[in-house]
């Protein structure tokens, strides 16, 4: 199997144009409309090497397939809708979280994740 550089950004480039996270699924659909052929074999060695170069992330949401984004996209958080299982951003972080920590724990990191029903699920609802 061919594993060009143009595969490669045509990978990065879908998940730069994504506003959310993308499963191995969605980036292959994605990148197929820049460069045809791309394999989920060769989605999985490009993200593999994009995140040892700490250009893209994983998200990992329990009882979710694996997504990844952009590691440029700054601090935030996820909401993930529990009937598609699609994952979206949330901009930036919430407020008043120093409220909750007590006063002998010292945070070193955070991860917050709304669940839900996203806008097309609401809808197919409603009929
Ligand atoms: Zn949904
Ligand atoms: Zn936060």
């Amino acid at each position: 199997m061919s594993y060009s550089t143009r595969q490669r950004e045509a990978i990065l480039n879908t998940l730069r144009r994504a506003d959310r996270p993308l499963t191995a699924q969605e980036i292959r659909a994605g990148a197929n409309h820049d460069s045809a052929g791309i394999g989920l074999a060769t989605v999985y060695r490009a993200l593999k090497t994009f995140m040892a170069r700490n250009e893209v992330l994983q998200v990992e949401i329990p009882g979710n397939p694996p997504c990844y984004e952009p590691a440029d996209r700054g601090h935030h958080h996820h909401a993930v809708c529990e009937q598609c299982r699609q994952v979206f951003d949330l901009p930036g972080c919430v407020q008043g979280l120093d409220a909750l920590v007590p006063h002998n724990f010292r945070v070193q990191r955070h991860d917050i994740t709304l669940y839900g029903v996203c806008a097309g699920c609401d809808a197919a609802a409603a009929g």
